[in-house]
């Protein structure tokens, strides 16, 4: 029982106008698409937000040829100095529409708006501020000062305006054109975004957004016109667009899925670290890449993280994503929703033991608990396998090598945690993990100056930092 009845503050949807139906944005207009549509649903409620236009081949070839006659007349001759304060406009605008931003994403997404509201959007914002600056310092890169040409870029639904901007803002800082698809089931910040490339002037043609699935985004990457394929998603259409661009001259950058160990250790400050392994697997309801989806504990500490960790989840508040309390949101589609229900059910299945943290899942719309898995071996497929849902799998070990193999004993390599008070041993682990990001004593923290990228099937190249460069530069 709560000590006093629950008071709702939910952020007001008035702000944002959706419209009932959208185009495509080419040519810095929107014109209508030469294709079918598709509905968006608000994840938690399931009600239809808008039709969306699905780009067909036709409409993927016009906005490259669009693409292609900025960068060959505009964009790619203008200097960097210029093309940076096109860079800050558009940074200072998403500042100024930062709470339609926020609260559009949590209807489209089903994120809360205290994550949209204070993670996706200002780091979105940081991203165009950061690269405007090295847009006129390119010869200081490392990586040359000349630019690629026209990029197609596929971007998943999980984080859809920060993934857009960590895709736009290198490319048009480095001086090339871009075509961007957002997921099918989160397109609406990105059409909004292209209202603020509108609002800051960009020259017709530098940004075209294109909506549809992954038909359309297949269109986009096998295009002979495009010279730069920049995709985040699954690594199993990663796979797909490596096969299909190998032996074209097309420069691929490839940010694909993960499965992070959270590693902690006896020395730990155990209530940061649960704080850390709740942000690390329910923050944005764990559809996160880097997601600390196994934890790994040494022994000696086991029960006592296990009881804390149970006791900090059944306080998690789950439900309305604009609700300012809510920590967990819905579920991005029903799609997602089978595969994490699928996935777990193979965990009960395997022997591993299920918790769910006590809440109340809304009638409608697409939910699951905050969930842990516990009598996990490294043979279980829910230690293995991408859940991409709030699914933590809880694995012990004794000492720092064992935690090291563990952690190592994976297909992927994006990110790791390591929780200790000793600087030395997290050094230590650092420098043994098989990961592009280790965090020490914290998770899930993202800034426009680092890189971040992933080893073995996670990907390759990297976003984020000078590195970041490297991939729109010839
Ligand atoms: P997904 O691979 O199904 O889709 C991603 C995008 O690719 C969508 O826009 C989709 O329409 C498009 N697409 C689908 N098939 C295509 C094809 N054949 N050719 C071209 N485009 C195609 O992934 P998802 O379910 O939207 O996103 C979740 C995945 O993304 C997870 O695996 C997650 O780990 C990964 N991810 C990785 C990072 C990273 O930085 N490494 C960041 C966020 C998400």
């Amino acid at each position: 029982m709560e000590p006093f009845p629950y008071a709702p503050a939910p952020e007001s949807p008035a702000i944002v106008d959706i419209r009932p139906s959208y185009g495509l944005f080419v040519g810095g207009e929107f014109v209508d698409g030469r294709g079918t549509s598709f509905k968006t649903v608000n994840p938690a409620t399931e009600e239809v937000l808008a039709e969306i236009a699905e780009a067909s081949p036709a409409d993927v070839d016009r906005a490259v040829q669009a693409a292609r006659t900025a960068y060959d007349a505009v964009w790619s001759r203008m200097p960097g100095s210029e093309r940076a304060k096109y860079l800050f406009r558009i940074a200072r605008i998403i500042a100024e529409r930062s709470r339609e931003l926020a609260v559009l994403e949590s209807i489209d997404n089903g994120k809360p708006i205290r994550e949209s509201r204070d993670v996706d959007v200002p780091i979105a914002a940081a991203h165009f501020f950061y690269y405007a600056g090295w847009a006129d310092k390119l010869e200081h890169s490392g990586f040359g000062s000349t630019p690629l040409g026209v990029a197609a870029q596929v971007i998943p639904w999980n984080f859809p305006l920060l993934m857009l901007a960590w895709k736009i803002a290198p490319a048009l800082a480095c001086g090339n054109t871009v075509v961007l698809k957002p997921a099918e089931t989160t397109p609406l910040t990105a059409l909004l975004f292209a209202e603020i490339c509108q609002q800051a002037d960009l020259p017709p043609g530098v940004v075209n957004i294109l909506t549809g699935a992954g038909s359309t985004g297949q269109a986009m990457v096998t295009h002979p016109g495009i010279d730069k394929v920049a995709f985040t998603g699954s690594t199993e259409v990663g796979k797909a667009i490596a096969r299909a661009v190998a032996g074209t001259d097309k420069r691929v950058t490839l940010e694909l899925g993960g499965k992070a160990a959270n590693i902690v250790f006896d020395d730990a400050p155990i209530d940061q670290a649960v704080e850390g392994i709740v942000d690390g697997i329910f923050f944005n309801q764990g559809h996160v890449c880097c997601a600390g989806s196994r934890l790994l504990v040494q022994e000696s500490v086991y029960d006592d993280v296990l009881e804390r960790l149970k006791r900090r989840m059944s306080t998690l508040r789950l439900g309305d994503p604009l609700d300012k309390n809510t920590d967990v949101g819905a579920i991005n589609s029903s799609e997602q929703l089978l595969r994490i229900r699928a996935l777990a059910e193979v965990g009960d299945a395997e022997g591993a033991d299920r918790w769910s943290a006590p809440c109340d899942l809304p009638t409608s719309g697409f939910w699951f608990p905050p969930t842990l898995f516990t009598g996990v071996t490294q043979a279980h497929r829910i230690a293995r396998e991408e859940i991409f849902g709030p699914v933590l799998s809880v694995l012990t070990f004794r000492t720092p090598a064992e935690a090291v193999e563990k952690a190592n004993n994976t297909p992927y390599g994006l990110s790791a945690g390591v929780w200790s008070d000793k600087g030395s041993r997290i050094l230590w682990m650092a420098d043994r993990l098989k990961a592009g990001v280790v965090w020490s004593n914290t998770f899930n923290k993202f800034d426009p100056t680092s890189p971040f990228g992933g080893y073995k099937e996670s990907g390759y190249g990297r976003e984020g930092g000078r590195h970041g460069l490297e991939g729109y530069l010839r």
